[in-house]
């Protein structure tokens, strides 16, 4: 009954994320709204809908909850397949592991899970994102450094390529197909099941210790020390035009801390928050008060305070859309990956330009990274930030500038967030894209698998 409730709740939520008229053809968006596409959406419920649906299209796309930035999840005039299994979690071959379908949102799969005192290590920032949408973007959280990111948990994924003939690889069996799959943005195929190793689990609480900071450099090294000793950890920084250092900023380290066992299984009951409170786009002046204020407190107030975990990893989730803070015309993000050797340099060029550019992000969040996957996989050790701006006069200017001086600093954009990279960056920035274009030509002769993100960037 309970978990009835819950797949209820949590299919109402995508809708209520990804919602749009679901059988003739219309416009769908990425997360940002900045992109969109005209396509046709199918929901396959079983693999012969699923198969029927590859068949009966010139070319087509998976599409998860559609919680991708840019236009990673779209296909203008191809077919949009959602995959919406029954929310069935069985026990997989591995006694800890769970197999469960890709359409499974986040939020559902850690309510469940919370029932048997289990959780997922790594979880990204935003709980509609569907398994399969997290497997192919291979998400990853605040804790990169120590649990990697979703593909380092994943133990089988039964995919069903173009052919039609779904089939489960692994590392052992079928190793490049799996390997391509993790981090492959839909481009292999629609991922049915996975098979997911979890963890028990007994905490719900966060000991956090903020600390204010003044410089990027000193950010970076907060933000270091903190990655190593507690188990999530991120920095804001304040990259409002009059702040008065470059890259000053707050670091927030999660220390998990266990609680009474009769209270997990309460967790993750899925909540939708207060709507977002009526305001106008947030532009320079509201940035310069809220980041003052925000940088203030956390400088004023006690270091060490108490929090529920989901405060911690999820903080966006606390309304029920902050989207609509930028109204109709949307936003954008830059996700950019610094490599480890350049990082301070790296990250000061990207703060200066944004300077001389007179446009503030309305958020700018650093995380530290480790050892990522290959392939088209984002992470690998470095520092990522993610900028957010609102769609303005020069955004779009700005963005391929700091496109161009991440691939400068050898690092690399994060394809689920990204709408503006062109092809030639694009190859400088993922040296095994040789080797996924390959795999992409055998399994896809036809190219039939296509969103906007693929024909942009020349997949
Ligand atoms: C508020 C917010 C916070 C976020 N925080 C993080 C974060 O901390 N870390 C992080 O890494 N990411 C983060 N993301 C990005 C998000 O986790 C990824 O974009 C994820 O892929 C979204 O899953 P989805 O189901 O919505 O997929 P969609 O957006 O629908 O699709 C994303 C890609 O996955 C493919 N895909 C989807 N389902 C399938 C399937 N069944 N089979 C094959 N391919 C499929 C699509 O073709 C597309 O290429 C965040 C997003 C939001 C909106």
């Amino acid at each position: 009954m309970v978990k009835q409730g819950l797949t209820c709740v949590w299919r109402a939520r995508i809708d209520m994320v990804d919602q749009q008229p679901q059988s003739s053809s219309s416009i769908w968006y990425g997360w940002a709204r900045t992109s969109r596409a005209n396509s046709q959406l199918v929901n396959c419920d079983d693999v012969n809908s699923a198969k029927a649906g590859i068949q009966d299209s010139a070319y087509w796309l998976p599409r998860g909850a559609g919680c991708s930035y840019g236009d990673a999840a779209l296909s203008d005039g191809g077919r949009l397949l959602r995959p919406q299994f029954p929310s069935e979690i069985v026990a997989s071959s591995n006694p800890n592991s769970v197999r469960v379908p890709a359409s499974m949102p986040l939020g559902e799969l850690l309510a469940r899970l919370s029932l048997e005192e289990l959780t997922l290590p790594v979880v990204p920032g935003v709980l509609a994102a569907t398994v399969g949408g997290m497997v192919a973007a291979d998400v990853h959280g605040k804790n990169h450094q120590r649990s990697g990111s979703f593909g380092n948990w994943v133990e089988a994924i039964k995919l069903m390529p173009p052919d039609g003939e779904y089939r489960w690889c692994t590392r052992e069996s079928d190793r490049e197909l799996f390997e391509g799959t993790i981090g492959g943005m839909g481009l292999t195929g629609i991922i049915l099941e996975i098979d997911l190793r979890v963890v028990r689990r007994s905490d719900s609480l966060a000991q956090v210790h903020v600390e204010a900071t003044d410089s990027i450099a000193q950010t970076l090294d907060r933000l270091e020390k903190s990655s190593r000793t507690a188990d999530h950890s991120s920095a804001w920084l304040d990259l409002a035009l009059n702040s008065p250092s470059l890259g000053r900023g707050v670091v927030i380290g999660g220390f998990l801390q266990s609680v009474e066992k009769e209270t997990v299984s309460q967790l993750w009951e899925p909540r939708s928050g207060p709507v977002f409170p009526p305001m106008p786009v947030p532009g320079e002046s509201m940035i310069r008060l809220h980041n003052s204020f925000y940088h203030g407190f956390a400088r004023l107030l006690p270091v060490v305070r108490r929090w529920p975990l989901e405060k911690l990893l999820f903080p966006l989730e606390a309304w029920r859309d902050w989207r609509n803070v930028y109204g109709k015309s949307g936003f954008y993000q830059h996700q950019c990956l610094i490599p480890e050797s350049v990082r301070v340099a790296g990250l000061e060029s990207i703060l200066k330009m944004i300077k001389e550019c007179q446009i503030s992000p309305t958020l700018a969040v650093l995380k530290m990274m480790g050892e990522g996957n290959g392939g088209l996989s984002f992470p690998a050790p470095g520092v990522t930030l993610s900028l957010d701006f609102r769609n303005q006069a020069g955004v779009l200017q700005l963005l391929n500038n700091l496109n161009a001086l991440v691939a400068e600093f050898g690092g690399r954009v994060y394809l689920a967030k990204d709408s503006t990279l062109t092809a030639g960056l694009f190859q400088k920035m993922y040296p095994q894209l040789d080797q996924f274009l390959e795999l992409r030509r055998r399994i896809d002769p036809g190219g039939r698998i296509r969103s906007d993100l693929s024909s942009r960037l020349g997949m």
